[in-house]
């Protein structure tokens, strides 16, 4: 994960009228007063954001994805800023099932080589969730499959390679053949 910002309180800027109409006179005192690089404006309020290296509005710092304004944390990736939700959305480890980003702070399971939000790992055939100590097969394609299914799913296919004639086959899914 490259660059997490954390925005501080940032530096306190004296507020008010006066010191808008003082601006408007004093060149340097203008200067001195840093621009929001969101609107371009004078920065006035009591506290100054600081992300990417230039300052903002509070009210001008939001998430390039969902726009909530970025109060106490942000994390960038080139000229864009996001909330903590959608920079892991983005940019997070995938998820196998759904294929959206996990946030790190969030509980995960784990398949092998693939990780699963936690409502994500279950079975595909059921959709039961799978809890600690389940039983589960995983297929070639990252889904799960609880035993019960598995099992099932083997003995139809089974009874179907099975020469029996007179009896319907059942078709078998794709993913169990091997
Ligand atoms: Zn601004
Ligand atoms: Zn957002
Ligand atoms: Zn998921
Ligand atoms: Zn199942």
């Amino acid at each position: 994960m490259e660059a997490r910002g954390e925005l501080g309180p940032g530096r306190e800027s004296a507020g008010g009228d006066l010191l808008l109409a003082l601006l408007a006179r004093r060149e340097d005192l203008r200067r001195e007063i840093p621009l929001c690089a969101g609107c371009d404006q004078h920065i006035l309020d009591r506290f100054i954001l600081k992300a990417l290296d230039r300052h903002w509005h509070s009210k001008c710092l939001r998430c390039s994805d969902c726009h909530a304004p970025l109060a106490e944390r942000c994390f960038s990736r080139g000229e864009s800023v996001y909330c903590k939700d959608d920079f892991f959305k983005r940019f997070g480890t995938k998820c196998a099932a759904c294929q959206l980003g996990i946030p790190p702070t969030q509980v995960v399971r784990r398949a092998q080589d693939f990780v699963y939000h936690l409502h994500c790992f279950a079975c595909v055939v059921c959709k039961r969730q799978l809890a600690t100590g389940d039983e589960f097969y995983l297929m070639e394609d990252s889904r799960l499959v609880c035993k019960a299914d598995y099992e099932t799913a083997k003995q139809r296919e089974a009874e179907a390679t099975a020469k029996r004639p007179g009896r319907a086959r059942p078709s078998r899914p794709s993913s169990w053949r091997r």
